[in-house]
Order: structure tokens, then C-alpha cells, then sequence
């Protein structure tokens, strides 16, 4: 009971968006990606390594769901977890250093033993926010683990940071030692909006 209340209070605070399981994922849906290695990860070794997983694929593919489950899981495991997007921690970063927030907030994602940036996506950062971003990334390395979903292939990261010299040495960071998930193909949404709409017509 008191390891179940413990666990509810870690996923509180981990600010999940909406709580997702592994049970209610369809491996089968989406045959690009490797079970195998989601099913280890859910082990949570990588967490023990600090290691990084990286969450690749076109929209509506499951990467959200995945990394909830994955850092619901890390939760289970007694682990100190926040889910955010990316777009909604650069921009309390850049918050936090106008009200001289910003080392208060540092020590808060410094403590954490995963850290999940969801949807690092087309909308290009500021050259501060782009620095707040990899400073985070930074003193993350090899101590807090870090998941990542995108829709971006690598060669695009550079038009959403800015600075090729900052996105080398943020993508060596983050890939040092990291895990690559990819799930590709056809929306999962997409799919069962279009069989619903075939069931509705048949
Ligand atoms: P992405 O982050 O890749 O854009 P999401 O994880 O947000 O995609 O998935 C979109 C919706 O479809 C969510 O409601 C998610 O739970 C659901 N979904 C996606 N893939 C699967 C799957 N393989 N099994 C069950 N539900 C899925
Ligand atoms: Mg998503």
C-alpha cells in the first residue's frame, strides 16, 4: 500500500499529459517497430546506465504513447520522472531566467532520474531558448536519462536549433548512449478514423 501511494505520487508529479500504458499499446499496429527492444527497456536498465532513448517517426505513430508508458514504468520502479514537451520547457527556461528562476529550476530537472522531452518538432527556437535547451541536455549527460520523441531526422535538427556547431554537440550528448526506437508508417489515428469511417459505410 505504502509502495502503490508512493508510485500514484510519482506519477503526479511526472505531469504525464494523459496516462498511458504499455498494455494499451497495439504492437501490432505498427510493424516498423522493435517489441523486443521496448520490452528490455521497460526493464528500466537503461535508467541504472543513464543511458538516452530516442523516439523516431512520423506523426500519430505512437511516440507520445510510448514515452508515457515508458516513463510510467520508470515511476513503478521508484524513479523520479518529468514529462514535458520540448516546446514547454524551452519557453519556462527563458521564463525562469527573466525572473531569475532559472537555477531553482536547473536543480529541480538536475534531481530527476528521467527526463521526457516530447515532440522536438518544426518549430524553430530562439538562440537562447536553443542554448537554455542544450544546457539542459548537457548536465543531464550521463546523469539523468532522457527520452526524446521526433518527427525530425537528424539532418533537420539543425533548423529547429539554429547553430550547427550546438546541434553536433547536442545530438553527441544525447547520443552517446542511447537507445533508437523508430515507428514508422501509417498514422495509427489516421487508421482507425479511417475504419471507423469504412464501418460506418458498410
Ligand atoms: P505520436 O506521438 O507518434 O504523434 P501518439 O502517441 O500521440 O503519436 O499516438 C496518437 C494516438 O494513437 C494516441 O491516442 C495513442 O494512444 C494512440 N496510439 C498510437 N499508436 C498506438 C498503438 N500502436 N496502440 C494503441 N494506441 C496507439
Ligand atoms: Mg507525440
Amino acid at each position: 500500500e505504502r509502495e502503490r501511494k508512493a508510485t500514484e505520487r510519482r506519477v503526479r508529479e511526472a505531469c504525464f499529459p494523459v496516462i498511458k500504458t504499455i498494455d494499451l499499446f497495439d504492437f501490432k499496429a505498427i510493424s516498423t517497430l522493435n517489441e523486443s527492444l521496448v520490452r528490455e527497456l521497460l526493464r528500466g536498465e537503461y535508467l541504472q546506465k543513464s543511458e538516452n532513448i530516442l523516439l523516431l517517426g512520423n506523426p500519430g505513430t505512437g511516440k507520445t504513447h510510448l514515452a508515457t508508458a515508458l516513463g510510467h514504468m520508470a515511476c513503478a520502479q521508484g524513479k523520479k520522472v518529468r514529462f514535458t514537451s520540448v516546446i514547454a520547457l524551452v519557453t519556462q527556461l527563458l521564463e525562469q531566467r527573466e525572473n531569475k528562476g532559472l537555477a531553482r529550476l536547473m536543480k529541480q530537472i538536475e534531481k530527476l532520474d528521467l527526463l521526457i522531452l516530447d515532440e522536438l518538432g518544426y518549430v524553430p527556437f530562439s538562440k537562447s531558448g536553443a542554448e537554455l535547451l542544450f544546457d539542459v541536455i548537457s548536465r543531464a549527460y550521463e546523469k539523468t536519462s532522457l527520452i526524446v520523441t521526433t518527427n525530425l531526422p537528424f539532418e533537420q535538427w539543425v533548423e529547429v536549433l539554429g547553430s550547427e556547431r550546438l546541434t553536433g554537440a547536442l545530438l553527441d550528448r544525447l547520443t552517446h548512449r542511447v537507445h533508437i526506437l523508430e515507428a514508422n508508417g501509417e498514422s495509427y489515428r489516421l487508421a482507425h478514423a479511417k475504419a471507423r469511417l469504412k464501418g460506418k459505410k458498410a
